[in-house]
């Protein structure tokens, strides 16, 4: 790994949930539907988007799958310690996750440039300038 090669490290408040990240993100941004705001108890998730094989998790966690907004599910891992609201996706069998960027040890490594759902975002949820904002999902 050379010296430039991105580098995202985070995870949870207790420390037992961890990731690295070894690229740059595919995507970044803050999603505001319902479903984020409910599991996250706060007005939206800001997400990093990697592909599976630039991470590395450790740590078990408690996978909560609910229906997701495309059709299937939509997978969260939180601490099964702390509760913290960690990452998407099952390990080991998708090809990309997401990262809560909240979890990040360094918070300024999240640069945003997309907002999902934003027919769904509180009023008292300010939205960033600069962002492509998508009232539902990206087609
Ligand atoms: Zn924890």
């Amino acid at each position: 790994m050379s010296d430039s090669t991105p580098r995202f490290t985070g995870g949870c408040l207790c420390g037992a949930v961890r990731y690295e990240a070894t690229a740059a993100p595919i995507y970044a941004g803050y999603c505001f539907c319902t479903d984020c705001r409910k599991a996250s108890g706060s007005g939206f998730v800001p997400f990093m988007g990697f592909a599976a094989s630039a991470l590395r998790f450790s740590g078990k966690t408690l996978m909560f799958s609910s229906k997701a907004a495309r059709g299937g599910y939509a997978i969260r891992n939180s601490c099964p310690v702390c509760g913290s609201l960690v990452y998407g996706g099952e390990v080991g069998k998708h090809q990309e996750h997401t990262i809560y960027a909240g979890t990040l040890d360094d918070p300024k490594g999240f640069h945003p440039t997309v907002a999902l759902f934003n027919r769904d975002r509180p009023d008292w949820v300010v939205l960033p300038e600069g962002l492509k904002v998508f009232e539902e999902m990206p087609p």
